[in-house]
């Protein structure tokens, strides 16, 4: 009747009989303990993008919120789940590091790019306003209207950079940055070739992780 149902559950038990007998240490050890992540990925909720997998992160290490383009309102804007997560993480748990990770082919901001998109989409229409500075900011430059392509790329690198400074509105953020106790970064994880570019130090630039990074 249900396949889609059945399909997770056998997901559940291929789990259950192979993968946690295999790990069954790392998960009774995590139990065990509170939790103590070194970091916050906020995410897209696209279901192409997998943070623990592309950081090899194991359980435990990573506190994570997804939603729609990867946003995170203003603080006082709309007060909710994210705000929530972003306060938690920050002054209960103490992450030391905040990640914004958009991602390319984001439906989210193709739909920016493409008004009326969401008109019979009130509840999406509305979410993305926090991420309509970021349109503003990847406007074609130059004389000639830009491809598609680049746009998209532009604005999906403006929006993780915009959600960066709504984030340090969260007077959370702004006193645990201030202590030198919290840093952040923005991500675009590309799907399709597994690269991820990062921008750090409130830079603008992205730069791609390389091998090589980690060897220097
Ligand atoms: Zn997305």
């Amino acid at each position: 009747m249900d396949s889609v149902l059945n399909e997770l559950k056998e997901g559940i038990r291929k789990f259950q009989t192979e993968i946690y007998p295999a790990n069954a240490q790392l998960y009774v050890k995590a139990a065990s303990v509170p939790q103590e992540p070194a970091a916050l990925i906020i995410t897209c909720a696209d279901s192409r993008i997998d943070p623990e997998l592309i950081t090899q992160s194991k359980p435990g290490k990573l506190f994570v919120t997804r939603n729609v383009g990867n946003l995170v309102p203003a603080y006082g804007e709309m007060m909710g789940g994210v705000s929530a997560v972003v306060e938690y993480a920050v002054s209960a748990l103490k992450v030391r590091h905040v990640a914004v990770c958009g991602h390319t082919d984001c439906g989210a901001m193709k739909a920016l790019l493409t008004p009326g998109s969401t008109d019979g989409l009130p509840a999406v229409k509305g979410w993305l306003t926090n991420a309509h500075a970021a349109l503003s900011a990847a406007e074609p430059r130059g004389e000639t209207a830009d491809k598609a392509d680049e746009r998209l790329r532009r604005l999906t690198q403006e929006n993780v950079l915009l959600q960066l400074q709504h984030l340090r509105t969260h007077p959370s953020v702004a006193g645990a940055m201030a202590r030198g106790e919290l840093t952040l970064s923005g991500w675009v994880y590309n799907i399709g070739t597994g690269e991820v570019l990062t921008s750090e130090n409130v830079e603008r630039a992205f730069h791609p992780v390389t091998v090589a990074d980690a060897a220097a």
